[in-house]
């Protein structure tokens, strides 16, 4: 894929700006992360792209077994744009990485690290390049 702008191979760069996740009602943390990314060429400005955030807290819950008395609160820390380039194919592959700090009202918190990476086929699709 070439840079619309500069005709070279596109490279994402990328900005983490904004992020929601949450709890769902079956113990699992799920948002979305939203990402500007640009070419790191010519700085062009590609557009925005979301990044799913889901995160299996299971372990967390386990000695929560009366729900009513536990609040959970979730955080995202550290948040950054990732990418790795796939050896085989050679392609950028744009995602997001963060820690997700859980907390309870009890007193009980872990940190997961998550990190998620999309296809570049999707991502082109998604800003309009493909
Ligand atoms: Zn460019
Ligand atoms: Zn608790």
């Amino acid at each position: 894929m070439l840079c619309p702008q500069c005709n070279k191979e596109l490279k994402f760069e990328g900005e983490f700006y904004s992020s929601i996740a949450e709890l769902n009602s079956s113990g699992e943390i799920e948002g979305e992360v939203c990402i500007t990314l640009s070419c790191a060429e010519c700085n062009e400005e590609l557009g925005e792209y979301t990044i799913e955030l889901e995160l299996d807290i299971t372990n967390f819950s386990e000695d929560h077994e009366d729900e009513n008395e536990h609040d959970l609160t979730v955080d995202l820390e550290d948040e950054s744009f990732e990418e790795y380039v796939d050896t085989d194919t050679q392609l950028q592959h744009p995602g997001a990485s963060a820690t997700v700090h859980v907390s309870c009202i009890c007193g009980k918190s872990i940190s997961y690290a998550w990190s998620n990476y999309d296809e570049p086929e999707d991502v082109y699709k998604e800003l309009g390049l493909a």
